[in-house]
């Protein structure tokens, strides 16, 4: 792993000739809970599953989402200090020689309630990093009934502030997206794509068993399991079945550096191997839209995080 490549190294995919300038960009979305910053990533990335790039645990950013659009290659990333839900073992590992603030993003989208403005939007704000671009998404538009009061609201915000652009919208409205991403479109630096367009869609499914079992595993562990265990995804294989729509069977292995760390992932009788299974199993079923079998080994390989080469095959950059 190389701490300073983040992103990683333009692979140089381009869009199709004839076309504008590739941009390219790492966009944040921030915003206190329950604003509807995953309804808009979902949206805006166009996707049921978001989570789509092998390059996705880089030093400082995961990746939660690529949307290729025209000319324009959107990498949505999770900041540190916004981590609110997953991987926080693992992000906090990561991200370690992080302020907090937001930076190295090229724009960050900063989510309220269209409105609304609480103490708790007033802490989310403070960590926006001057020089970064911002913009004010204020969304669930839908709900604001009285129209007239969001002008007023808007110049106030402005104040708060010195944004981009105020973008009230509702991420429910696929039209609202569209404006979205065309505005965001503008932040892009001008620069060769990081990914194919269709390296996306192709490895999704799988990476994404990888990054849920990864989340399950750093969650139900704690801080005690250190940041170099990883997840390798060893079968993903989709079925016919007669009695389900899709059927999805994943293989994957839990690859820890000690026989103590070994004992820590399976816990007393196995339980929390067990707990980590079930907990990723519910989880892909609902994303995948399938049944799901999944089964998981845990391997103690001493020292895999020092070696380059096997670093590298586990999809690490
Ligand atoms: P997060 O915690 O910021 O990721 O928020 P979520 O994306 O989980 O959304 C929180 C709630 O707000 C969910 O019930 C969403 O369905 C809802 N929501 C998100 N966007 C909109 C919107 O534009 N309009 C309305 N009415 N509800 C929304
Ligand atoms: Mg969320």
């Amino acid at each position: 792993m190389n701490p300073t490549t983040d992103p990683p190294a333009p692979a140089a995919p381009l869009p199709p000739a004839g076309e504008a300038t590739p941009r390219c960009g790492l966009i944040a979305i921030v915003g206190k809970p329950n604003v509807g910053k995953s309804t808009l990533l979902n949206a805006l990335v166009g996707q049921k599953i978001s989570i789509t790039s092998r390059k996705a645990q880089t030093t400082r950013h995961r990746i939660t989402g690529v949307r290729t659009e025209g000319a324009a290659q959107y990498v949505f990333v999770d900041t540190p200090g916004f981590q609110t839900r997953h991987g926080t073992a693992l992000n906090r590992a990561l991200n370690k020689t992080v302020t907090g603030a937001v930076g190295d993003v090229d724009l960050v989208l900063f989510v309220v309630e269209a409105g609304r403005f609480t103490l708790e939007d007033a802490k989310v704000l403070t960590l926006l990093k001057p020089g970064i671009p911002a913009i004010l998404v204020a969304n669930k538009l839908d709900q604001v009934h009285r129209r007239g009061e969001l002008a007023p609201w808007l110049r106030d915000m402005q104040q708060r502030h010195d944004f981009a652009e105020l973008v009230p919208l509702s991420a429910k409205a696929p039209k609202d997206i569209e404006r979205l991403l065309a505005i965001c479109a503008g932040y892009l630096p001008e620069q060769p794509w990081w990914y194919g367009a269709d390296e996306l869609t192709d490895r999704s499914e799988r990476f994404m068993a990888g990054e849920m079992i990864r989340e399950k595993l750093f969650r139900l562990t704690g801080d005690e399991l250190p940041y170099t265990s990883t997840v390798v995804v060893e079968k993903f294989e989709e079925e016919p079945s007669p009695k389900h729509k899709r059927m999805v069977r994943i293989a994957a292995t839990i690859v820890v550096e000690r026989d103590g760390h070994k004992a820590m992932v399976i816990g007393e009788g196995g339980e929390r191997l067990k707990r980590i299974g079930t907990e990723a199993r519910t989880e892909l079923e609902k994303l995948f839209d399938a049944k799901v079998f999944l089964q998981l080994w845990v391997k103690v390989r001493a020292g895999w995080a020092d070696d380059e080469a096997r670093v590298r095959s586990f999809g690490y950059e």
